[in-house]
C-alpha cells in the first residue's frame, strides 16, 4: 500500500510537494485553509534555474511561463537612466506558477476550507485535526503552511516572525495604461531606483491577465520598499473599522487614506516616470517584511517546507524557488517505501544549510538597502554599501549559494 503524505498549505510550496511526492509514489492529500481557489493578485515572481528544474521534475508545464527582462536598468532622481547591463531573467507570476502546479495535483486530493488545528504522532503515524471536524491520518505531515505555520508552532513554539522595520508595497500597471514615453523608457527592463532616504523601487514586466504575453497586453509589477516603524506599521494594519490586524492586513481592508498617502509620497519623491506607474497601479497592497528561521526542519513524522521553515526577505527573489527546492528534496529523500525517520533526516541534511544561507543573505541585503542605521558609524558603513550598482547586481540572484 502507498505511504500517505498529509500536506498542510495549498500554495506553491504545498502544491510542489504534492506533485513531486505523488510522482515518487506517495498518496498525497493537500489541505488548504482558504475556502476559495487561491489568488496571488498577479504578484510577479522572479525565476531561477532551480525553480525551472523543480517545475520540470513536478511535470508542470513550463511553456510561456512569463516575460524575459533582458536588461537591468537604474534610474536617478530625475528618471534619467544612469546604469544598464544585460541580465536576461524570466519573470513569471504567482498565479501562473500556482495554476501550473495545481494542474499536477489530482483535484480529489486538494481540499479547500481545511484549517489545521492540531496534530499528534503515535507509532510512526500522524493524525491531523481540522477546524471543520475533519481528521486525517498519514505516514508524514508536511507543513507548507507559510510563515505563520501552525505546524511549526507545534514543533517550535518559541520561533516567531520578527518585524524587520519596513514594508513592501506592490501594484500592477497595465502596459496599455502607460504614457508612450514611460513605456519605452521603463517597461521592458528590470528597473531600479533608490529614492533619497526612502528605500528602494524596483519593477519588471509580467504577463497580463490570463497569462497574456502579447506586447501591449502585459503588466508592470511595481515594488517599493519603505521604512515603517512599529507605530506606523500598526496604523497601516488598522482598517477603516478601526480593527488592527495581526502581522498583515487583507489588501481590500487597507485604508483609503494609507493608499492615497503612498501615492502623494510617490508624486513628491519619485521621478515622474515612476510616480506615474504608482498613480496608475491597481491592486496596490503592502506586506510587512519579517525574518524567521527555524532551528530544524523536521520533527517526528513531520517536515517543514517553504516559508514555514525559513522566511527570506524578498530581495533575493527566491522564496518560491526555495519552497520548490524543498519539495524536490522531500521527494528525493522520501522515495516510496523508505523509513520516514531516515528520509526526514536526509531531507534536513539536504536543505537546512541552504535555507539558512538564503535567509542570512536576504537579511544582509535588507540591511544595506534600507536606511536603518543607529549611529554615525552605522550610517557611513551603510552608505558605503548602499549604491545602485551593487544593489542592481545583487538583487534576485542566487550566486551567493
Ligand atoms: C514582495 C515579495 C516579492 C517576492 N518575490 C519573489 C520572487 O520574485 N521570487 C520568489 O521565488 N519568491 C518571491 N517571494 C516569496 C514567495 O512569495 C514566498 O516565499 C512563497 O510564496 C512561499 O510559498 P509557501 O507555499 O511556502 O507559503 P505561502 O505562499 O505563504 O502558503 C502557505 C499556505 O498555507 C495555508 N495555510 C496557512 N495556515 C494553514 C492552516 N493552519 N491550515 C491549512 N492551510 C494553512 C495558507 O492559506 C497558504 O495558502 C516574494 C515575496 C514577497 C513578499
Amino acid at each position: 500500500m502507498a505511504q500517505r503524505a498529509l500536506i498542510v498549505g495549498g500554495s506553491i510550496g504545498g502544491l510542489a510537494a504534492a506533485a513531486l511526492l505523488d510522482r515518487a509514489g506517495w498518496e498525497v492529500e493537500v489541505f488548504e485553509r482558504v475556502e476559495v481557489e487561491l489568488s496571488g493578485r498577479g504578484a510577479g515572481i522572479v525565476t531561477h534555474p532551480p525553480l525551472m528544474a523543480a517545475l520540470t521534475a513536478a511535470g508542470a508545464d513550463t511553456g510561456d511561463l512569463g516575460v524575459i527582462s533582458e536588461y537591468r536598468v537604474g534610474f536617478d532622481g530625475q528618471g534619467t537612466e544612469i546604469a544598464r547591463f544585460a541580465f536576461p531573467q524570466l519573470v513569471t507570476s504567482w498565479d501562473c506558477l500556482q495554476s501550473r502546479l495545481r494542474a499536477r495535483v489530482p483535484a480529489s486530493r486538494y481540499h479547500l476550507g481545511h484549517v489545521l488545528q492540531s496534530f499528534s504522532t503515535e507509532d510512526g503515524r500522524v493524525q491531523a485535526r481540522f477546524a471543520n471536524g475533519h481528521t486525517a491520518e498519514g505516514d508524514v505531515l508536511i507543513g507548507a503552511d507559510g510563515f505563520r505555520s501552525t505546524v511549526r508552532q507545534h514543533l517550535f513554539p518559541e520561533v516567531q516572525p520578527a518585524y524587520a522595520g519596513y514594508v513592501v508595497w506592490r501594484g500592477l500597471v497595465h502596459e496599455a495604461d502607460l504614457p508612450a514615453a514611460v513605456r519605452d523608457q521603463v517597461f521592458d527592463h528590470f528597473g531600479f531606483h533608490l529614492p533619497e532616504g526612502d528605500g528602494e523601487v524596483i519593477g519588471y514586466p509580467i504577463a497580463g491577465p490570463e497569462n497574456d504575453l502579447r506586447p501591449g497586453h502585459r503588466r508592470y509589477n511595481f515594488v517599493w520598499y519603505r521604512v515603517a516603524d512599529p507605530a506606523r506599521l500598526r496604523d497601516m494594519l488598522t482598517d477603516e473599522a478601526g480593527v488592527t490586524h495581526d502581522l498583515s492586513i487583507p489588501p481590500p481592508l487597507i485604508r483609503h487614506e494609507v493608499l492615497e498617502g503612498l501615492k502623494a509620497d510617490g508624486r513628491r519623491t519619485l521621478p515622474a516616470s515612476l510616480s506615474v506607474m504608482l498613480d496608475r497601479a491597481h491592486a496596490l497592497f503592502f506586506t510587512p517584511i519579517y525574518d524567521l528561521a527555524s532551528p530544524s526542519m523536521i520533527g517526528p513524522c513531520v517536515a517543514l517546507a517553504g516559508d514555514s521553515a525559513y522566511l527570506a526577505r524578498p530581495h533575493i527573489g527566491a522564496g518560491v524557488t526555495k519552497a520548490c527546492e524543498d519539495a524536490v528534496a522531500l521527494a528525493r529523500c522520501l522515495p516510496g517505501g523508505v523509513p520516514v525517520a531516515e528520509g526526514l533526516r536526509a531531507y534536513e541534511g539536504a536543505r537546512l544549510a541552504a535555507n539558512r544561507k538564503a535567509w542570512a543573505r536576504s537579511r544582509y541585503m535588507g540591511e544595506y538597502l534600507m536606511p536603518q542605521y543607529h549611529d554615525a558609524a552605522g550610517k557611513a558603513d551603510w552608505a558605503a554599501h548602499h549604491n545602485l550598482q551593487t544593489i542592481m547586481r545583487d538583487t534576485a540572484v542566487l550566486n551567493f549559494a
